[in-house]
């Protein structure tokens, strides 16, 4: 029976030994996953090497380790080399092979929601691991323009410059002009916090615009605020779910259904 776990700090409330047994059900493969918590970077580098000498197959990392998954990997897509971020790892003995899902999982879930993205231009909200994250896949799918806007601005500044080595239609959107933009995503971590406020307020949005926050489990600021609106608007459910069918398929070559498991999640965490 192949071996699989997630490794991450905090590892408590992760929903993927859930999502990936789901999955193992539906394609009947015998696997076993399980979360582990790593304390530190040297804790994470250390278990890694404990996992891949117990004959463990892979493992999806979550934060705050993507960055030092993809540092020792040995072998990258070129997602990864651009993200500097993996969460799935595949070992072939010593060997270690990265690739990141994320960007793929929120592409995949915002196409089967709102059907295509080709055109459209997008506002990104965050400036930190997922924002970044998700950037090669959102301009794989020939959106217009991808703007983007940060609590802290100068990192916007410091990410447009590192992505304009990559793709030319991305730039900083100081000051937020929604007849520009046709979608939000929301890549901030503004709800963990139930006193924050929505990173930017919808009040002044035109009526199509389509919001989309990678949280979920709650009712972020930002989506109430969509609610408030009478915008139309997701949560990252669907995203989580379907970057964990991306990295099951990396692992077992195989296909996966993810709505019934997103519905049936969401049913669990209302
Ligand atoms: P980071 O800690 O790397 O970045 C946090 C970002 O949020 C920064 O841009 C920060 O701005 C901003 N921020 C934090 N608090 C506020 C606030 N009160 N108002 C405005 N901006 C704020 O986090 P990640 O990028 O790793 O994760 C971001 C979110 O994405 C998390 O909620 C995470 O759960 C979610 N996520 C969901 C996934 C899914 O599968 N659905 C996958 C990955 C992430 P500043 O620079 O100014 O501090």
């Amino acid at each position: 029976m192949k071996k699989f776990a997630v490794i991450g700090n905090p590892i408590k409330h992760s929903l993927s030994p859930l999502i990936h047994s789901e999955f193992a059900q539906q394609s009947s493969i015998d696997l076993t996953y399980e979360k582990i918590l790593a304390d530190d970077e040297i804790t994470f580098i250390s278990t890694i090497q404990n996992l891949i000498n117990q004959g463990y197959a892979g493992v999806n990392v979550t934060l705050p380790f993507k960055g030092y998954a993809a540092k020792i990997s040995t072998t990258k897509t070129s997602e990864v080399d651009l993200t500097g971020s993996a969460n799935t790892l595949s070992f072939d003995h010593n060997a270690i092979a990265a690739h990141t899902t994320d960007g793929i999982g929120l592409v995949n879930d915002l196409l089967e929601k709102i059907g295509t993205l080709s055109s459209s231009s997008i506002l990104l909200l965050g400036a930190g691991g997922a924002a970044n994250g998700v950037i090669p896949s959102l301009l794989n799918e020939e959106i217009s323009h991808l703007y983007l806007w940060n609590r802290t601005i100068q990192k916007s500044f410091d990410m447009a410059n590192h992505w304009h080595k990559s793709y030319e239609n991305i730039s900083v959107m100081e000051n937020v002009d929604f007849k520009k933009i046709d979608i939000v995503i929301n890549a901030t971590s503004a709800g963990i916090d139930n006193t924050a406020s929505s990173p930017i307020s919808l009040n002044d949005s035109h009526k199509e615009i389509i919001c989309y926050d990678m949280m979920y489990g709650r009712q972020t600021p930002f989506l109430k605020s969509a609610s408030d609106n009478n915008l139309a608007f997701f949560d990252g459910l669907g995203m989580l779910v379907k970057q964990a069918a991306a990295s099951f398929e990396i692992w077992h070559e195989q296909k996966v259904e993810s709505k019934s498991i997103e519905e049936s999640l969401r049913s669990t965490l209302i």
